[in-house]
């Protein structure tokens, strides 16, 4: 294998994928994808991978980073070397990253997302720059018109109300008997309401960066070289130019050069890999011992996520999936919070029928709240040490402002009320206040001991229903009972910041923005700045996080920059 390359892509995930299927369409340009977790060639997909259902890959270790922990929880701003408990945090470590074992939730934001983007700098990335680039991805099987594409890469298809289970009818019903109507196509109706939620995936299959952009024909051009199982350990430099990559493959350290190298890392590992290389806020550099390349103050700060809490239920059997799909997740809800300055349709929601793979899983249906247009912009990413080998630290501080946490609670009555609706008689009982907790993620850890486990506690619950009642107050609930959070401001309020949990949408650690701005990491095309030679082309580079699920954003950004790189920029 030759060891130079014109461009190194570090990172196969959602954005790297994309990367080397355009940079290797131009014919003589060699291009050389490093990425740490194992190949997914069509034809050979783990069947997890596929599985319209996700519940089981983003919990297999097979295909995640298993070392990450991360904390979620505020960082008081007169103790900031405080240190909240740690939990999991799932990322991907796979050909096609996050796109390979996320939800396939497939949206874009609205117009006013982009033209944020812009505002803070990022030139050239408003929505009329960015919506050719929405569309350049997608092949909308539902759906035409100037706001879809119709023969990108990526598949986008919806399940539509004629298949969703009872449960979701009777969602619906509720939200549109309060005003929040149906809206069939959420990718160009950006009003409040609920529909059904738009996938990556077609035939009831998942359609991954790796599978869209890395299919046979593209892998057998002879100037695309792919290295999975290679871990990029640190970045080469001459002077202030990036040279190549040092990656361990087998156990055996090999080194690679390039006229520039792109990090895809992820807006975790891609922050790492600069503050090892010695771009990053100076004086911490030091403190690790590092030498320092570039004063880049702001690698590693601005990390953001979307605060999240749940409300589940028990779901009666008639009102369960049942076969119908292997979907959980089938509608969503835009809303609005209502405070005072905050744009409309700042919020939202999912609401799944089924929880998780076992048999309780397909009992208890959850809605998901989330802040979208989120105001806390306080999560870093840092490094522990130097060595490669050792896990970032990542701090989220997801409720770092109160508004965040105004409107989670604000949504956690205003849906409690929802539950208690007629429409929900019948369907639905037990609600209670939920959080994607490390209790949560042990008992969905794929187990034959969970499986015999849940199988028993789903036939108690299946029983008479003061049985249930008893059970899922003892077993499942795991904060206070939510008649006596809805009754109590600050109980509610310290569920809340102890619950609150992202939702993987890790992003903004390295923000690209203009000249004028200290803490902008790279240009808006995702040069580093302060160093020639290298880019960050990832969620990482996201000047703040847009009003969506973020993984097709993260493919429009990797889309337009190799555009970009293809004209020359
Ligand atoms: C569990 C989960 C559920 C999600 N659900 C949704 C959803 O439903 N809809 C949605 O839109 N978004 C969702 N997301 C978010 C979305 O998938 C991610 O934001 C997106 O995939 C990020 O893309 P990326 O290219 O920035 O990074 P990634 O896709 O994470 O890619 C980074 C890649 O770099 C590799 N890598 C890192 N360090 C190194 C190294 N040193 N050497 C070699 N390789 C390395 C990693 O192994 C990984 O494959 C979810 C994410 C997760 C984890």
């Amino acid at each position: 294998m030759s060891t130079h390359f014109d461009t190194i892509i570090v990172g196969g995930g959602s954005a790297g994928a994309v990367l080397a299927n355009r940079l290797s369409a131009r014919s003589g340009h060699r291009v050389l994808l490093i990425e740490a977790g194992e190949d997914t060639p069509v034809g050979a997909v783990p069947a997890a991978i596929l599985d319209s259902f996700p519940g089981t890959a983003y919990l297999n270790p097979r295909f995640t980073w298993n070392d990450l922990e991360v904390t979620t929880e505020t960082i008081p701003h007169n103790r900031p070397d405080a240190r909240p408990r740690l939990r999991q945090y799932e990322q991907a470590r796979v050909l096609g990253g996050g796109s390979s074992i996320n939800g396939q939730l497939a949206n874009r934001g609205a117009p006013a997302d982009y033209d944020a983007w812009e505002a803070r700098g990022a030139a050239g990335w408003n929505w009329n720059s960015v919506l050719p680039y929405f569309r350049k991805l997608e092949r909308d099987v539902d759906f035409d018109g100037p706001l879809h594409g119709k023969d990108g890469p990526v598949a986008v298809s919806r399940i539509f109300p004629d298949r969703w289970s009872q449960h979701a009818l009777a969602m619906a019903r509720a939200f549109a008997a309060v005003g929040l109507a149906y809206r069939a196509d959420q990718n160009s109706a950006f009003e409040d309401g609920h529909f059904p939620i738009p996938i990556s995936n077609v035939n009831d299959r998942r359609v991954s960066t790796a599978i869209a952009y890395l299919d046979p024909a593209t892998r057998q051009r002879a100037n695309l070289t792919l290295l999975t199982g290679a871990h990029a350990t640190g970045l080469h430099f001459d002077g202030l130019r990036c040279t190549g990559v040092g990656v361990m493959v087998e156990g055996r350290s090999v080194a690679f050069g390039a006229g520039e190298v792109i990090l895809s890392c992820g807006a975790i590992h891609s922050p790492a890999m600069l503050l090892r290389a010695g771009i990053g806020p100076a004086a911490e550099l030091r403190e690790l011992g590092l030498a320092v390349l570039a004063d880049r103050p702001g690698v590693g700060y601005g990390l953001m996520d979307h605060p999240s809490v749940a409300l589940a239920a028990f779901v009666l059997p008639h009102a369960r999936i049942n076969g119908r799909t292997r979907r959980h997740v089938l509608l969503g809800l835009r809303f609005s919070s209502g405070l005072e300055g905050a744009p409309a349709g700042d919020m939202a929601a999912t609401i799944a029928t089924k929880s998780a793979w076992h048999a309780v899983g397909d009992q208890i249906a959850t809605l998901n709240i989330w802040v979208n247009r989120t105001y806390s912009e306080a999560g870093r990413v840092r490094l522990r040490s130097g060595d490669w080998r050792d896990r970032p630290g990542v701090d989220f501080n997801l409720l770092a402002d109160r508004r965040d946490l105004e409107r989670l609670a604000g949504a956690v009555r205003r849906f409690a009320a929802l539950l208690d609706r007629p429409e929900l008689r019948g369907v639905i009982a037990d609600p209670f206040a939920a959080s994607y907790s490390d209790k949560v993620r042990q008992v969905a850890a794929i187990t034959l001991r969970n499986r015999v486990l849940t199988a028993i506690l789903a036939r108690l619950l299946d029983g008479p229903a003061a049985l249930r009642h008893h059970l899922i107050a003892k077993l499942i609930v795991e904060g206070p009972p939510l008649a006596s959070l809805l009754r109590d401001d600050e109980a509610l309020e310290a569920f809340i910041r102890r619950a609150t949990v992202g939702v993987w949408h890790a992003s903004c650690s390295c923000r690209m923005g203009g000249d004028e701005d200290p803490m902008a990491v790279t240009t808006p095309l995702g040069a580093v700045r302060g160093v020639a030679g290298l880019r960050v082309v990832d969620a990482s580079i996201f000047p703040v996080i847009p009003c969506a699920n973020i993984n097709l954003p993260t493919i429009m950004v990797a889309e337009r920059i190799a555009d970009g790189i293809l004209q020359g920029a």
